[in-house]
């Protein structure tokens, strides 16, 4: 089997996916590292080399897979996931063994902080590739968390005129700024500015159904709403009505496919620099503490797991 061993620079992101937890499960999908070792007939990657690592084990033969579309493969293994039984565990660990399609080499001088951004870049990307054109269309994005600010990122590398962010904390907010969004808007204070339509696109990356009101709201006649944000699973009333008589196009936004190998582009290069959205790291001796300033949104946009 061909393999490699390497360290890992892990992410922590706010997961509100409703995850039926069977066994143990070992977190982390957003991964960095240096290649430790490699297996027999291993080409791709050789030991010392950075890389961005891709969590997505798509099984490359059912219908999905051989349609382009390996993010909705019907036997998929992403990596820190417990949709499987047994689950798939992640890469909170000093070594992972990984197979070299889902190893990203990078050269240049790029820290291994920011190349574990690709994967969050990766779904900021298959957002804005899923509304479709956005060359001179005016753009919303709900919230200003480390996809909402990614997001805002991709839009703007896809051609938006624009893009204003809402946010419920200023922190969110002021990064959104640094990521480059031209207008920022307290969703609680300021309730009136996403009441009428004014936006081409608009995308739901709060994972909350009154945000997702107002990208309905806030949509033009015709344009486009794309949620991305996991919402609570309990049952929602839906805005169907409004989403007919304008009618928009509602489209759902699921990991990514061909967009990682872009976001290592864009990150690698520098052309997206993520330097902004990373709040802090620690050691693995330190996960707790970790994990406490990644839940405090006033404090913190991307907090990493250091493996020494
Ligand atoms: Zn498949």
């Amino acid at each position: 089997m061909r393999h490699l061993r390497l360290r890992p620079a892990l992410l922590l992101r706010g997961q509100k996916w409703k995850l039926r937890l069977r066994e143990p499960l070992v977190p982390g999908h957003e991964a960095s590292g240096v290649v430790a070792k490699v297996g027999e007939g291993v080409t791709r990657v050789k030991p010392g080399d950075k890389i961005a690592v891709s969590p997505s084990q798509a099984c490359g033969r059912c219908d999905y897979c051989r349609e382009g579309r390996e993010h909705l493969c019907r036997n998929m293994r992403f990596l820190g996931s417990a949709s499987l039984y047994p689950h798939v565990q992640g890469m909170f660990s000093e070594y992972f063994v990984l197979g070299e399609r889902q190893c990203y080499p990078v050269s240049g001088d790029v820290s291994l902080g920011e190349l574990a951004f690709a994967e969050p870049l990766a779904v900021g990307l298959h957002a804005v590739n899923r509304a479709g054109e956005l060359l001179g269309k005016s753009v919303l994005v709900t919230g200003g968390g480390t996809i909402g600010c990614l997001t805002v990122v991709a839009a703007r590398l896809a051609g938006a005129t624009s893009v204003t962010v809402s946010d419920l904390l200023d922190r969110p907010l002021e990064t959104a700024r640094k990521v480059g969004a031209a207008r920022i808007i307290r969703a609680d204070r300021d309730a009136d500015a996403l009441a009428s339509p004014q936006f081409d696109v608009a995308f739901e990356a709060s994972g909350s159904f009154a945000a997702l009101k107002s990208c309905v709201a806030a949509a033009k006649r015709g344009g486009t709403v794309v949620q991305v944000g996991t919402l609570p699973h309990e049952p929602l009333p839906f805005v169907v009505n409004e989403i007919m008589v304008k009618e928009l196009d509602f489209k759902g936004a699921f990991r990514w496919g061909i967009e990682f190998d872009w976001a290592v582009e864009y990150i690698g290069s520098r052309r997206v620099d993520v330097r902004p959205l990373l709040s802090g790291q620690f050691p693995l001796t330190e996960a707790v503490k970790a994990f406490e300033l990644a839940k405090d949104k006033t404090q913190s946009t991307k907090v990493q797991l250091v493996a020494a």
